[in-house]
């Protein structure tokens, strides 16, 4: 089964318990747009090559289209298209007034040059112009796309359009309209969502063991907030391993580390900071060893598919937040379920990005520059109000919290689109 049929069918699986109107399932059950674009462009030596592109326009009845662009080899329509509808139903989760979308272009970005990329996204805008727009369409950084490219777009759009309209793309370069809080705001947002489960529903106290799948942008802010607030990062990893050290590791250390050595996993040479500290060495671990440490919260935040049947029943932790989008599939989700381990699901948890994504969109739209506080004071109430629709929803009909994720985006879906003429 493809990711798009997994995710219609997880749809299929909420609607059945909430009794959704046929109408609401029929209208989310195929993207409203897809374009598909054929990108030529000079390359350095001289010859041409064609990219493939894509953008799926899955549905607008809460606003306009919002959703990444990844550049990825192995990026493909089924893909885009339930990213998009994921899209769709995380804004929903979440009440922003946004609908789902999602693009991609068929590339490895790291084989091409500065100047062939920058060629390919100009390229890539030129072929969206007629299609986005801050009332249409609002791209933004996905997978190996950047807040570089989005100026490139914003300044192709300019060229096509004839005037800057700097709300076209979120992610942006903070002296080309970008927002502050917006590079910690997927970490911020599922920090709250964690609080607010642990408060209600689990256990919130002092030296909760936290194991962080991903010590990337989100994976970093994420163990900075929840070293801050007094919880115990007792591993993390990057792609090229992990690394475990029982008495806790200091996220700022660790990424000085791993700033310098290239890499987390050789940060056990360092741990002699560490020893003096707590009085314990540290050691390199695999990532497949990580996933399966005990520890009360597993965060995952590295990419799609790393819980799956094969190592779900060996999964030790309590709750799992799912800051990456998919990576837990839905076979392990089931025997997570069985096994009584909580999953916080991506459309909840990872929903901070995309928030501050939108408050960019409204300084853009009102000209204004919101101070890293406003944002913050914003983003906190629609992260715990989303938290506490969906744990209302999970008791009201004894589900996972991703079904009950699922009910609530579509709950609001439907209310919408009853409301429309
Ligand atoms: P990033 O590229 O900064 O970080 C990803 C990290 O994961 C890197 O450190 C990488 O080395 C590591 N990694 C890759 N493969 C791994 C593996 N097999 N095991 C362990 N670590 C591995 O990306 P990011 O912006 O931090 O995003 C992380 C995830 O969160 C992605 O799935 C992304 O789609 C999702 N997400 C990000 C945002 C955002 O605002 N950046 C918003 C929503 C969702």
């Amino acid at each position: 089964m493809t990711f798009y049929e997994n995710t219609l069918k997880q749809i299929e699986k909420a609607a059945a318990i909430m009794k959704l109107a046929p109408q609401t399932k029929t209208l989310l059950s195929s993207p409203e747009r897809i374009l598909e674009f054929d990108l030529s462009i000079q390359m350095d030596k001289g010859e041409f090559r064609v990219f493939h592109g894509f953008r799926v326009q899955h549905n607008k009845t809460a606003g306009p289209y919002k959703g990444g662009i990844r550049y990825h080899p192995e990026v493909n329509m089924e893909e885009v298209k339930a990213l998009a509808t994921l899209m769709t139903l995380k804004n929903a989760c979440v009440e922003l007034p946004l609908g789902g979308g999602k693009g991609g272009i068929v590339v490895d970005p790291s084989k091409l040059s500065e100047g062939e990329l920058e060629r390919l996204t100009r390229a890539y805008t030129r072929a969206l112009a007629p299609f986005i727009g801050p009332e249409i369409d609002v791209p933004a950084p996905d997978l190996n796309t950047d807040e570089k490219i989005m100026a490139w777009i914003v300044d192709e759009y300019a060229k096509v359009k004839g005037k800057q309209v700097l709300g076209v793309v979120t992610g942006k370069p903070l002296n080309r309209g970008g927002s502050l809080g917006r590079t910690e705001a997927t970490a911020k947002g599922g920090f709250h969502v964690l609080q607010e489960y642990l408060g209600c529903c689990g256990t919130l106290s002092k030296g909760l063991k936290v194991v962080v799948q991903g010590f990337g942008n989100v994976g970093y802010h994420m163990a900075w907030f929840l070293d801050d607030a007094g919880y115990k990062l007792i591993a993390s990893s990057d792609s090229k391993g992990g690394l475990y050290c029982g008495k806790g590791i200091h996220p700022t250390k660790a990424l000085a580390c791993k700033t310098e050595k290239g890499t987390l996993h050789e940060c056990y040479v360092a741990s002699v900071e560490y020893e003096a500290e707590e009085g314990e060495a540290c050691k390199k671990i695999s990532n497949e060893e990580l996933l399966e440490l005990p520890c009360d919260i597993l965060v995952l935040a590295a990419y799609e598919n790393q819980v799956t049947e094969r190592n779900a029943s060996n999964i030790k932790a309590k709750i799992i937040l799912e800051l990456a989008n998919g990576p837990t599939t839905p076979e392990a989700d089931e025997i997570l379920e069985k096994r009584g381990i909580t999953v916080i699901p991506d459309i909840l948890a990872n929903a901070g990005g995309v928030t501050v994504s939108y408050f960019e969109l409204l300084q853009n739209l009102k000209n204004e520059k919101w101070t890293e506080e406003e944002v913050e004071k914003k983003l906190e109430p629609i992260m715990v109000n989303a938290t506490r629709k969906v744990v209302e929803m999970s008791k009201k009909y004894g589900c996972s919290l991703r079904m009950a994720a699922f009910i609530s985006a579509l709950e609001r879906l439907s209310e919408l689109i009853v409301k429309k003429p």
